[in-house]
């Protein structure tokens, strides 16, 4: 019998976890992994490393070239992938050629968002998603005397803590009334801001970001707010999220909307095809974590090889050493997103070392943990994810 062909479009975490489960599930399959990234497979997730010290790019490669060949796993860098045809079982690539397929992963992950900010397209306004992005910015580091970061998220504020160890002046500025919203109650993200500031970035919450100017030479000069109050800045980096890839996806059946909608086997609408992390979305969740683009690439892997495997979609906890501290936060953390049901039966435990900027908040619903928030010592993350755990609300 012929050898299935499996094609992996995507050379990330997704695509990578595909391509090793399918090896172990078929020894005998044909595995194609398509990324149009020119650098091998790299822990995209650290990439703020590179823009303290460009050296660091070498020590994110996740496996050297010898471990896809040991593997015969065939790695095709700098591919980029412009469609894919369902009806004939190929994809098609950016010079020309077409590829064949019997399964077929997507494992296509994210691009950044640029808003419609005037003055987004000016020179000196970087985003920062791939490696080619973080060399690019690094470049321009020893230039730079003051940077803007468009955006309070994890990104922004790793990027920020990184221009802060080069030595660069910065500030932040986050739409929302506070610095990671979705993470931390009020007291905490309070906190959090102290020690952000503590750390040498300006913090501006509730920025309505009005402008990119800029100079005489139309490079990029600052930010100016709705408010009219302007920050000046030779680097400009917007950190306003992300949007899965699917421009490929165009005429070919497979269902998207947002996001490529996927069964717990990581199928696709379309028989054969399968998408797993930062593209698809399973039962309409979608999490943008590099954690769960690993478990669903691995099950979309095995089963592209011809398994049974169901990724057990289950929010994971959200945990960031960043800006010199460390946060964990897992389940209900605060009222925001409750129920009113919920909102009456909560009950929460708090301590705080407000000098030491450190929190520790413990949610429950009857006598059962529901969630938790650590800020600064987060050494009761395990116990307190297992006690979690067993009362099945994480
Ligand atoms: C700076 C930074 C910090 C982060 N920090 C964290 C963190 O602390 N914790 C965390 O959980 N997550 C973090 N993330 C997010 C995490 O990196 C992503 O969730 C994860 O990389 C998603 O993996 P993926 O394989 O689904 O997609 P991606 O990593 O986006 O990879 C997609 C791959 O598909 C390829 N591709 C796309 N389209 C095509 C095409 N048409 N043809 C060929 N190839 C194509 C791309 O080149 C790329 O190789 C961070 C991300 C960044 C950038």
């Amino acid at each position: 019998m012929a050898e299935t062909r499996i094609v992996i479009i995507g050379g990330s975490i997704a695509g990578l976890s595909a391509a090793e489960a399918a090896r172990a599930q078929d020894p005998g399959c044909a595995i194609t992994l398509l990324t149009e990234d020119p650098h091998l497979p790299y822990y995209r997730q650290r990439q703020c490393e590179v823009l303290e010290d460009r050296a660091a790019a070498q020590k994110l490669v996740i496996h050297p070239k010898e471990w896809y060949t040991i593997r015969g796993i065939s790695l095709r860098l700098g591919q980029a992938v412009t469609g894919i045809d369902t009806q004939e079982r190929a994809v098609a690539l950016k010079d020309g050629s077409r590829l064949p397929y019997d399964r077929l992963v997507l494992a296509t992950g994210s691009a950044s968002v640029v808003p419609p900010i005037q003055g987004a397209d000016l020179p000196g306004v970087e985003t920062l998603w791939t490696m080619e992005d973080a060399l690019r910015i690094e470049s321009r580091l020893k230039d730079a005397r003051r940077a803007i970061v468009i955006g309070g998220g994890l990104l922004g504020l790793e990027a920020a803590y990184a221009f802060h160890k080069r030595g660069i002046d910065n500030a932040i500025l986050e739409r929302l009334p506070r610095l990671m919203m979705r993470q931390l109650d009020e007291r905490a993200a309070e906190l959090f801001t102290r020690q952000v500031e503590k750390e040498g970035s300006e913090v501006t919450t509730g920025a309505s970001v009005a402008e990119i100017y800029a100079d005489r030479a139309g490079r990029a000069a600052g930010v100016r707010l709705a408010d009219g109050s302007q920050h000046p800045a030779d680097l400009v980096l917007i950190s306003a999220g992300v949007r899965a890839r699917t421009e490929i996806l165009s005429g070919s059946g497979v269902a998207f909307d947002r996001f490529i909608q996927v069964d717990q086997r990581m199928r696709t609408n379309v028989p054969d095809v399968y998408a797993a992390g930062d593209c698809a979305s399973l039962d309409g969740r979608w999490y943008g974590l590099w954690m769960v683009a690993r478990g669903q690439g691995e099950a979309a892997g095995h089963n592209a090889a011809g398994g049974q495997r169901a990724y057990a979609a289950k929010t994971p906890p959200y945990m960031v050493n960043t800006m010199g501290t460390h946060i964990a936060s897992a389940g209900l953390t605060q009222q925001e997103g409750m129920t009113s049901d919920e909102i009456a039966r909560a009950y929460a435990d708090v301590m705080e070392n407000s000098e030491m900027f450190q929190y520790a908040k413990k949610l429950y619903l009857n006598e059962h943990l529901a969630g938790f928030i650590l800020l600064g010592d987060t050494r009761a993350f395990s116990s307190l994810n297992k006690e979690l755990a067993i009362g099945g609300t994480a």
